[in-house]
């Protein structure tokens, strides 16, 4: 039988320490009934404890709407594995890192649980084909890799064994969708998945330059956090991480470590947990790296290596490049995917300083993979050329990827955009606007009848403009009006659905477009007076437009945050909802907009934007000719004939 996500009512974690439990809770905040389960009472206790603990801080600092006690009425606990099991439709198992342990796991799980459940590992870095193999049915194995803290990290990679089945891989994917969480398919079984693979260059190349002496450890750490917008540097992540841990993972893949890394292992001095490591937390301050340090560092070697382990994944089939960017944010932080920044910096420039490396040093780590070849080589060199990784409408359908937005037109006519840059709270970079601006400019607007923006996650609709991209712009180059002013001029009705925070830049989008509809414990301001900035995306001037004086100015100048309840009182927002309605609310809206008739609204929406900076004759002139036109127009007969008729109008745009 093939089972669906419908069928899924029982879960059972195996496992309740740092990760079991961590996923327990995700899954019962996601509505399900789980058990945790493992091997003695205390221990289980002792997860459930920090579910309950959990639970209440995220209900306390306002993270999640649910009760925290009907959460916790859907954990169960048990020791016993065939009680624990033998009803589970799905068992994600997150016992200790050790392959023999696992395989007897799944060896009695073969025993008691029923034919057709799910079994799917955490494990971070052992073979899912190795694990599958222990039971009957490897095809009903996958890899559900979670990243901790499973509660505050997005991320999971879901994995195929060999054997994996589409059908299993991809009942685990909407699974992980269904409990909130973004998961990236990793196609074949590799060491490392996709983020690890991807993130090894960034710390090994680090600590080669380092042992050459060619830049300081604080200088490295400097350049790529503040040059580069990396959110720790390379040997401060190490230091966090254990520095044992990178070096027992190079050495299990059978791959050169750097002297650095070889010394600091031998000395014990293995990061934070034994007080020193490439930084001194004991008797020094921890890291000492200050913003200048970075200056002369040649980033672009780390970059390289990193991009290189991408276009690997890429042309093996185990990820795609929106999959890799999309885990790399996510699972590590980082500002923006290697796919997307490679075809910033050029497949050419990347190709070349491998080239140059791999002569200098003639090791394997620096060998260009054939596919950033094959690619150099067509002409396929990033964005500049029109396509790299992603296609940027080099096309002759003049379409593109999106790397920072999702976008779906519905059959009824509605646009849905999506912010899609949640581990940085969706705020606005150059890519996300850009990206907008090219799909509002691109898509056809007779098949448009309106269009809905929200923010991915439950955290922001957008918390502002990414300020990591500020400091450094010439004022001549700021042009960040062009996307608000699109919005604002799109020639069909816009609705922003906030659920969250809706700050600075995020708020701009918001007040430029014609609806708004937020939830009650949604946040609106302007901070940028606190930055020693006003708002630059039209925040003043629409504020000024839409809110008395007095309003208006308290908040740019305050820059404090208001809620929902108080914007709706203002003016600022169409209404407050609770978050249960939120959805049902915003549909009502969209109803009225889709089914609406075309060109009055689109008429509507210019006499009103345009008239309200003209004067009250010139504001009713322009009124009067758009009446006139919308008189000769079949929608207003199929309005008159439907209201006579007493039916609902069915108007098509002519
Ligand atoms: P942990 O040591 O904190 O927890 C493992 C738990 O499994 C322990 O409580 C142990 O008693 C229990 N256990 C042992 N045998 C069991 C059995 N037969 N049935 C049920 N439970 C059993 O380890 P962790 O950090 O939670 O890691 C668990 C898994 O998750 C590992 O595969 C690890 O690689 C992976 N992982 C860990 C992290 C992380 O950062 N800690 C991140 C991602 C994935």
């Amino acid at each position: 039988m093939t089972l669906e996500l419908e069928d899924i009512d029982r879960v059972t974690v195996l496992g309740a320490g740092s990760m079991g439990h961590g996923i327990t809770e995700v899954v019962a905040l996601g509505g399900y009934d789980v058990t945790m389960r493992d091997i003695k009472e205390e221990i289980v206790e002792d997860g459930y404890d920090d579910i309950k603990w959990s639970l209440e801080k995220l209900a306390e600092k306002g993270l999640v709407d649910q009760d925290p006690d009907e959460v916790l009425d859907r954990v169960d606990t048990a020791v016993d594995l065939e009680a624990a099991v033998e009803d589970a439709d799905l068992v994600i198992e997150a016992a200790p890192e050790k392959l023999d342990l696992k395989r007897d796991i799944y060896g009695d799980l073969e025993e008691y649980a029923p034919d057709h459940t799910i079994f799917a590992s955490n494990t971070s870095s052992l073979p899912i084909t190795q694990i599958a193999e222990a039971t009957e049915r490897p095809e009903q194995v996958v890899g559900t890799h979670f990243f901790n803290p499973p509660v505050k990290m997005d991320l999971v990679e879901v994995i195929y064994g060999e054997e994996t089945t589409d059908e299993t891989a991809d009942l685990a994917y909407e699974f992980v969708e269904d409990i909130e969480k973004t998961p990236i398919y990793v196609r074949k079984d590799v060491r490392g998945f996709v983020v690890n693979t991807v993130l090894g260059p960034f710390g090994d190349e680090a600590a080669w330059m380092a042992s050459e002496g060619v830049a300081s450890v604080e200088a490295i750490d400097a350049a790529m956090v503040h040059q580069r917008g990396y959110p720790m540097g390379p040997f401060e992540l190490s230091d966090m991480t254990g520095i044992d841990i990178g070096y027992d993972v190079a050495k299990e893949a059978g791959r050169e470590v750097a002297p650095i890394v070889e010394e600091k292992v031998e000395a014990g001095d293995l990061g934070q947990k034994t007080g020193k490591g490439y930084y001194d937390y004991e008797d020094g301050e921890g890291t000492t790296y200050e913003p200048g340090d970075g200056e002369g560092v040649d980033t672009l070697r780390i970059e390289a290596r990193i991009i290189n382990r991408a276009a690997y994944l890429v042309r093996e089939d185990v990820a795609t490049p929106e999959a890799i960017d999309t885990g790399m944010r996510l699972g590590t932080g980082f500002p923006e995917g290697p796919c997307r920044r490679a075809d910033k910096i050029g497949l050419d420039v990347v190709l070349e300083k491998l080239q140059d490396l791999h002569e200098e040093y003639g090791a394997e780590r620096y060998e260009p993979d054939p596919w950033l070849v094959e690619k150099v080589e067509a002409g396929e060199t990033g964005e500049d050329a029109g396509s790299g990784f992603f296609d940027y409408g080099g096309g002759e359908d003049g379409t593109r990827d999106y790397t920072t937005i999702n976008h779906e037109l519905h059959d009824d006519g509605l646009l849905e955009i999506e912010l899609d840059r949640p581990a940085r709270m969706n705020a606005l970079n150059d890519d996300l606007m850009q990206e907008t601006v090219h799909l509002l400019n691109t898509v056809d607007t007779d098949e448009v009848r309106a269009v809905t923006f929200e923010g991915n996650g439950d955290r922001a609709f957008s918390a502002g403009a990414d300020i990591t991209g500020f400091s450094g712009i010439a004022p001549h180059e700021v042009e960040v009006t062009e996307f608000f002013q699109t919005v604002n001029d799109f020639p069909r009705p816009t609705l922003a659905k906030i659920d969250g925070f809706c700050l600075g830049g995020g708020h701009e989008l918001a007040l430029a477009c014609d609806l708004r509809v937020a939830t009650e414990d949604s946040e609106f301001g302007f901070p940028e007076i606190d930055l020693g900035l006003i708002p630059g995306g039209g925040g003043t001037q629409r504020a000024m437009r839409m809110l008395p004086e007095a309003r208006a100015k308290e908040l740019v100048f305050r820059g404090n945050r208001i809620s929902a309840e108080r914007a709706h009182k203002w003016g600022l927002i169409n209404c407050a909802v609770d978050s249960e309605d939120f959805e049902e609310i915003c549909e009502e809206f969209v109803d009225d907009l889709v089914n609406g008739p075309p060109i009055a609204l689109k008429k509507a929406k210019q006499v009103m934007n345009k008239g309200a900076d003209e004067n009250m004759e010139a504001g009713l002139e322009m009124e009067s000719q758009a009446f006139g036109l919308l008189l000769t127009t079949d929608d207003m007969e199929e309005g008159a004939m439907a209201f006579m008729g007493d039916r609902e109008p069915e108007f098509e745009g002519k």
